[in-house]
């Protein structure tokens, strides 16, 4: 008997991304079992988690790397440790600030809210966020302009799904920063398919959830400047200790590492790509849907499906089939971002052969076309 059985659980079919509220990610068996491993023993955790610091640096192609309990901690520690280095006093000061350089430069359209605004991410540090442009565009004058100097470092934001403003340059905005002597992170919490490239921009710390496409259970990790990852790390014995990587899951992302490290990206590529075109198939064939793909606008190696509907389906709005497709037996959850553009998206990535045909027959259904349509 599953879990769901046992204790009278909604199944969810997740068509909906790497979202949080659903349990992010469906692990591998390989990493699954590496979890269950690491909580039956004990560790020397300092030599599990600089092993795991070792590998991500590696894999990353950075100077250094470590673990936090998850991007959104990440953010708040990081932040600290630009505030107040390696220096004992200090980390044992936070979140007092007093005497530090405090400020936080984040432009206006990257103040995004991933479930908590990462302003008050910002802010558990004890840090004061400054907030740069406006949210429809942020340039790097705007940036310039408000770093003084109590700065303690700017925060770039790479979001598909959050940022609705004109992209930034993170390469130039990075440089900005670097002038005037403060350093750069930028939140990628969804971009494990493109570290090396936030990377290459020259920022000294890049974040990055590894339960989202990594598959690995929740842990942030901090990928960057050897010092600063030291700063980072070293706040294990301040307000990060709240905010600390389990054995399980230093274990669990060492697993997954290894099973991306040996993952071939063009036949992984090529999948998802066979995936959406088959949906977009099937789903034209019922009557009064329409689809669409869109490759995925930060350049994750996929795209998404996106449905319309095509005609009045007895009263039936996009909202009303959200509803009822959330409310059947599976669960099933999409992309409901964009109904102000008339459509809603599916992210299959995550998603089985088995589910994608429950999706398309319960569509069929909810909209009164022939199921025969979609075998
Ligand atoms: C998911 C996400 C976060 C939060 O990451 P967690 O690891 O869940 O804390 C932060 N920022 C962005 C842009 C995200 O997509």
């Amino acid at each position: 008997m599953n879990v769901h059985d046992r204790y009278d659980l909604t199944t969810v079919i997740n068509a909906r991304g790497t979202f949080t509220p659903l349990g992010v990610s469906r692990s591998s068996d390989g990493v699954c079992s590496a979890i269950a491993e690491a909580l039956a023993d004990f560790f020397i955790v300092d030599e599990l988690q600089a092993l795991a610091d070792r590998s991500i640096a590696n894999f990353a192609g950075a100077e250094a790397a470590t673990v936090t309990h998850c991007v959104a901690s990440a953010i708040t520690i990081s932040v600290a440790a630009t505030m107040a280095g390696t220096s004992n006093q200090r980390i044992a000061a936070l979140p007092d600030t007093a005497g530090l350089a405090n400020s936080v430069v984040i432009p206006a359209g990257h103040c995004v809210n991933y479930g908590q605004s990462i302003l008050q991410a910002i802010r558990l540090s004890g840090a004061a966020a400054i907030v740069a442009g406006n949210p429809e565009s942020c340039e790097l004058a705007d940036i310039e302009r408000q770093i003084e100097e109590n700065h303690c470092c700017c925060l770039l934001l790479v979001s598909s799904k959050l940022v609705e403003s004109a992209p930034i340059d993170f390469s130039a905005a990075v440089e900005v920063a670097h002038k005037h002597g403060i350093p750069a992170i930028i939140d990628g919490a969804a971009q494990d398919f493109r570290i090396d490239e936030l990377i290459q921009t020259n920022a000294d710390l890049v974040l990055v959830s590894a339960q989202k496409y990594l598959g690995a259970p929740t842990a942030g990790l901090v990928i960057g400047r050897r010092g600063l990852v030291d700063a980072v790390s070293a706040q294990d014995k301040g307000i990060g200790r709240g905010m600390k990587a389990t054995k399980e899951s230093i274990v669990g992302v060492l697993a997954a590492i290894e099973e991306r490290q040996s993952l071939d990206i063009s036949m992984w590529r090529e999948t998802q790509h066979r995936k959406v075109v088959d949906f977009m198939s099937r789903a034209n064939a019922i009557d009064g849907i329409g689809a669409r793909s869109e490759p995925d606008p930060t350049g994750l190696p996929f795209s998404r499906v996106y449905l319309q509907l095509e005609r009045d389906h007895a009263g039936y709005d996009l909202t009303t089939l959200v509803g009822k497709l959330k409310s059947g037996q599976p669960s099933i959850w999409v992309v409901d971002q964009n109904i102000t553009r008339d459509e809603i998206g599916l992210e299959l990535v995550q998603v089985s052969d088995g589910e994608i045909s429950v999706i398309l027959e319960r569509l069929a259904e909810l909209l009164g076309a022939d199921k025969d349509a979609v075998d």
